[in-house]
């Protein structure tokens, strides 16, 4: 099945509404590229004011709360997001994964969450430098899969595998490892999901993707786009990622 390839920017805890201007040339990058979609997640705080500047290109959370209302101090529901304009939301970053002792089955009810919201859900996945030199990088990736994957397929789900080791170090695995890990995910979708439904997600590489390396790891099979946090910043950095799918 031909799927669309997906470019994801991660501002983290980045951005103001000052840099909001950088959207301008992101949209009209993805605008002269209707062969790629092009999304951006902004903090929270941004999320109105992005949709609002640029319509046309999607906007995105990067975490959200499993419920939907109650006394959870800090935290924002899936329904929130789609009232402040967002229409993907990242859930189970490496970063929240370590950080807040995201689990597997947080995640999973995050993604359900977000889909039963109407809005997509990235899922990301990735091991650590130790499991890696261990071997272990395909078990814990497959672990993760199996535990914080939601039933729901199709086009409204988005995997994103992402070395903790490569986020934000300027190192990326091999493009052999890349093809692997992106093959068993795509083997693994087809397992859970079933072929049809696993056909229309898409699997992301993420991890220092940038201008300089994103036309490679694009051209690795099952590398269906890439979430990028550093270099999906600035229009400069971004738009290349974008021409480069
Ligand atoms: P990076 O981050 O592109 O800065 O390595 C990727 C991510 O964490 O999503």
């Amino acid at each position: 099945m031909m799927r669309k390839r997906l470019i994801v920017g991660n501002w983290k805890m980045n951005g103001s509404r000052e840099s909001l201007s950088e959207l301008d040339g992101i949209a009209a990058a993805a605008e002269a590229a209707p062969e790629v979609d092009v999304a951006i997640c902004p903090p929270f705080t941004l999320i109105e004011r992005a949709a609002a500047r640029t319509p046309a290109l999607p906007i995105g959370g990067q975490d959200c709360h499993a419920g939907e209302k109650g006394a959870f101090t800090g935290c924002i529901s899936a329904g929130m997001l789609v009232e402040a304009g967002a229409r993907i939301v990242i859930v189970g970053h490496s970063e929240r994964r370590a950080a807040q002792g995201e689990t597997d089955a947080q995640v999973k009810a995050k993604a359900e969450a977000v889909i039963a919201s109407g809005l997509t859900a990235i899922v990301c996945v990735g091991e650590t430098e130790a499991e890696r030199d261990a071997g272990e990088a395909k078990a814990r990736v497959s672990a993760q899969l199996s535990g914080s994957l939601p039933v729901a397929g199709g086009d409204v789900l988005v995997v994103a595998y992402e070395p903790r080791w490569a986020i934000g170090t300027g190192r990326t695995p091999t493009m052999e490892d890349v093809g692997a890990m992106h093959a068993m995910i795509r083997a693994m979708l087809e397992d859970l999901l079933g072929r049809e439904r696993a056909g229309a997600v898409r699997i992301l590489y993420g991890g220092s993707m940038t201008g300089a390396n994103a036309a490679d790891l694009l051209a690795v099979a099952n590398v269906d786009g890439g979430l990028i946090g550093g270099a999906s910043l600035t229009a400069a950095a971004f738009v290349p990622i974008i021409e480069a799918a």
